[in-house]
């Protein structure tokens, strides 16, 4: 077993936090990745892991995440996130999310918390009460709300870019787009593909989100192991992860992979390779769906819905970069944008360095004078 400072220096985390508080049963855990850019934000996870170990090894693994996810979104955010031990179902009160608030606030902002599985923006607003450094609260009280036509319209424009680079036009027109999950996300993207005219093949396990979606749309629906196979243009995967496996890889007929979903490849490397081989264009999961964290962001600094919509315009270009990169470079295109995301953090850590190197240099002028 790796120590705890072994798993850290492993990817390079910062900081790790663990927090206790008996009366309250509050078992919490905050990494901090990376906070070169600016305060790791990233939401806190509530789950029921079996053993600290578990719970410190999904931390670590999520709160880098963030760090990536942030820097090739352009954003001035650090990456980081926090788990609470229990179980959302049995566990939630006042008293454990105002503890938890009370240690946020005891980081003094180098960590900002939001919500993420397992929690809610009710959970968020008891945290609140302790904190200032917590996002994605109430439009009622002055936060950004519910980020998901934020995320959408991300998604749309990440899928436009993937769709120019394979069709030589913009228009989404005339092309069949399967969609998997008609959720808070994927219903407001089939509103945007049914405007511009695309053809909508669709699946979710709840019925009345499927009926909403054909009556409204227009749109054709399928079972849910064919939605893998249908014969469509673009597969936009918007219900969960590990969807891109073994078993669909070779189903598909798919050109493109844009989706809202988060870890859509089961296993980032052997998956992104076959996807490579089959000359599928995959828009990186956690580039492709950081209109969220777009609109987290803009609520720290006063939060309006007009330009956190306008930034999430922004991922079309930045998915562009990202695939011209893969392209020229022949790498699957989440090494592309690992790879740009790695570039801006060292680029403004150099700035950084050389901020400080200059304003040392100052002092040193003024204390020989
Ligand atoms: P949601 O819970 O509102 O919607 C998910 C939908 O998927 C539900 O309608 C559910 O019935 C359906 N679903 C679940 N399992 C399914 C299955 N096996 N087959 C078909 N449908 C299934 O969630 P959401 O907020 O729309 O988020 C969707 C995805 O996007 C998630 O992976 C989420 O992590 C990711 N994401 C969301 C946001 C956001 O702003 N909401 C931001 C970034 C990433």
């Amino acid at each position: 077993m790796m120590s705890t400072f072994d798993l850290m220096e492993e990817k390079e985390h910062e900081e790790v936090v663990f927090f206790s508080d008996k009366k309250s049963g509050l078992r919490a855990i905050v990494a901090i990745h990376n906070t070169m850019l600016g305060p790791a934000l990233g939401g806190c996870r509530m789950y029921p892991y079996t053993s600290t170990e578990l719970a410190l090894t999904d931390v670590l693994r999520l709160s880098r995440g963030m760090t990536y996810k942030a820097a090739v979104a352009g954003l001035n955010l650090g990456g980081g996130k926090s788990v609470i031990i229990a179980d959302p179902k049995t566990s939630k009160n006042e008293i454990l999310f105002r503890a938890f608030g009370r240690f946020v606030q005891g980081l003094g902002g180098r960590y900002i918390t939001a919500e993420d599985v397992g929690t809610s923006v009710t959970d968020m607003e008891w945290v609140r009460m302790e904190t200032k450094y917590v996002t994605g609260i109430s439009r009622a009280l002055g936060g950004s709300g519910d980020p998901s036509p934020v995320t959408a319209l991300g998604t749309y424009r990440g899928m436009k870019a993937c769709v120019e680079k394979v069709f030589g036009t913009q228009s989404l027109k005339g092309l069949r787009v399967a969609i998997q999950g008609l959720g808070h996300v994927g219903y407001y993207l089939v509103r945007h593909l049914h405007d511009e005219g695309a053809k909508l093949i669709v699946n979710d396990i709840d019925s009345e989100r499927v009926k909403k979606v054909v009556n409204e749309f227009g749109a054709e629906y399928v079972d849910a192991d064919k939605i893998y196979s249908v014969d469509a243009d673009i597969f936009a995967p918007c219900a969960m992860g590990a969807i891109v496996n073994d078993q669909t890889i070779p189903q598909f007929k798919f050109k493109i992979i844009a989706g809202a979903a988060n870890n859509q490849l089961a296993d980032e490397a052997k998956h992104g390779k076959m996807l490579v081989d089959k000359k599928i264009v995959y828009a990186p999961d956690y580039v492709i769906n950081s209109g969220g964290l777009i609109n987290v962001y803009n609520e720290l600094e006063g939060y309006n819905q007009e330009k956190a919509l306008s930034q999430a315009k922004g991922i079309y270009e930045i998915v562009k970069i990202i695939l011209d990169l893969a392209e020229k470079e022949n790498i699957p295109t989440y090494v592309a944008s690992n790879r740009i995301a790695e570039e801006r953090m060292n680029n403004i850590g150099r700035i950084k360095q050389t901020y400080v190197r200059k304003s040392e240099t100052v002092m040193r002028r003024l204390e020989s004078f």
